[in-house]
């Protein structure tokens, strides 16, 4: 008998420390894996950072996080999406917000829709609180259908994941697919929780989120400063819904999390202040150039539209055994089962220099070659 708690039984360690530890002899890889930018926090961010510790800014804060900071919230939705973020949670990162909103939502036997690839989180999530996840299958172009969102839900669906842009598809949800999503959950009554950690990061389309589509009462989103700014391991993120939810959420939070770091919550705000118009530049240059390359390389691929993913086929059709042979390449990418119930596709990482996506395409093309001939 195990001493660990039941709930964990059935759960495996994140696919990615997989790959994590299967690369750990390798000297020097050309690393497409990693989900955070490869720019560093912004120097008046950290000047921030700084001046917060400096002068003391090094308690606890309020549980639901600075009020300075939920101001700068409501004036970053006002501002970009004209939309009056009446309640809102700090987090600390979107992970805690996601953790928290679960806890929050979900009861044993409940059915959670997610999209299928999906981010690693969201079925274990569903499944350590005792509920079921209900994989609607999003291939080939990784888009919601509505046939396929009516099959999949029951009497006890609760509530529909969504992700856009999303990790690992770089799928951006386009608005007509928003509008449908909202109605379907409208329809059947469904909470919709909105992960829109990479909203800054839409390429061929402006910023949108679902609070302009869907029903605020029945509307969760989920967003945050680790991919925006760069802040990952500062650990700030921020929820807006109804409140009801969020005062869940917030006493959950004084249980667990107690609070988002001091200091980045002040050094948050200077963040969300900040134009990302370069780098959201360079990222799309930076999408352009990988695709292109792995076009003219023979992949089959969707091209993302957002995020800083790509999610190709894998050459063979198996995406582990396309990764293995990458990593025996030096080359580190991630296989398509750890987002997915399927094995057919594998992820790239925009997030790193120039230098290293063109390694990273050599290495690419010579094993396609390789699976082919
Ligand atoms: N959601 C998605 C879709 C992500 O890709 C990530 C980070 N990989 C997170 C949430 C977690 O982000 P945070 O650092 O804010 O916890």
């Amino acid at each position: 008998m195990s001493i660990v708690a039941k709930r964990l039984q059935n759960m495996d360690s994140s696919g990615i420390r997989k790959v994590f530890d299967l690369a750990a002899n390798l000297d020097h890889p050309i690393d497409l894996s990693i989900g955070q930018p490869h720019f560093d926090v912004f120097p008046e961010v950290k000047e921030a950072a700084i001046e917060a510790i400096e002068k003391g800014f090094n308690s606890y804060t309020v549980t639901q996080g600075i009020p300075e900071l939920h101001e700068v919230v409501r004036e970053y939705y006002r501002r970009r999406f004209d939309i009056e973020a009446d309640h809102t949670l700090i987090t600390s990162g979107v992970s805690g917000g996601l953790l928290l909103s679960f806890m929050a939502l979900v009861d044993p036997g409940d059915e959670v829709i997610v999209s299928d690839p999906f981010f690693v989180m969201y079925p274990s999530l569903v499944e350590i609180m005792g509920g079921v996840v209900k994989y609607v299958d999003t291939y080939p172009d990784f888009r919601f259908r509505a046939e396929r969102l009516e099959e999949a839900v029951t009497s006890k669906t609760k509530a529909l994941v969504i992700n856009s842009p999303a990790n690992p598809t770089g799928a951006v949800i386009p608005p007509e697919d928003l509008a449908m999503i909202a109605e379907f959950a409208d329809n059947h009554d469904l909470f919709l929780i909105a992960d829109e950690i990479y909203e800054q990061f839409s390429y061929d389309s402006p910023p949108d989120t679902i609070l302009r589509y869907s029903r605020p009462e029945k509307t969760l989103v989920l967003n945050g400063l680790s991919k925006a700014a760069g802040m990952t391991g500062w650990r700030v993120g921020y929820a807006i819904g109804p409140e009801e939810v969020l005062q869940a959420m917030t006493m959950l939070q004084q249980y667990t999390f107690v609070c988002a770091p001091s200091f980045a919550q002040r050094a948050g705000m200077v963040a969300m202040r900040r134009d990302m118009s370069l780098e959201l530049a360079d990222y799309r240059r930076k999408r352009d150039l990988m695709c292109g390359g792995l076009r003219e390389r023979g992949f089959e691929m969707e091209k993302p539209q957002g995020a800083f993913y790509v999610f190709p086929e894998a050459p063979g059709g198996n995406g582990t055994r396309f990764v293995e042979e990458a990593i025996r390449n030096n080359l580190l990418i991630i296989p398509g089962i750890v987002f997915s119930t399927r094995d057919t596709h594998f992820r790239i990482s925009l997030a790193a220099e120039d230098e290293m996506l063109l390694k990273g395409l050599e290495v690419l093309g010579r094993l396609r070659e390789e699976v082919k001939g």
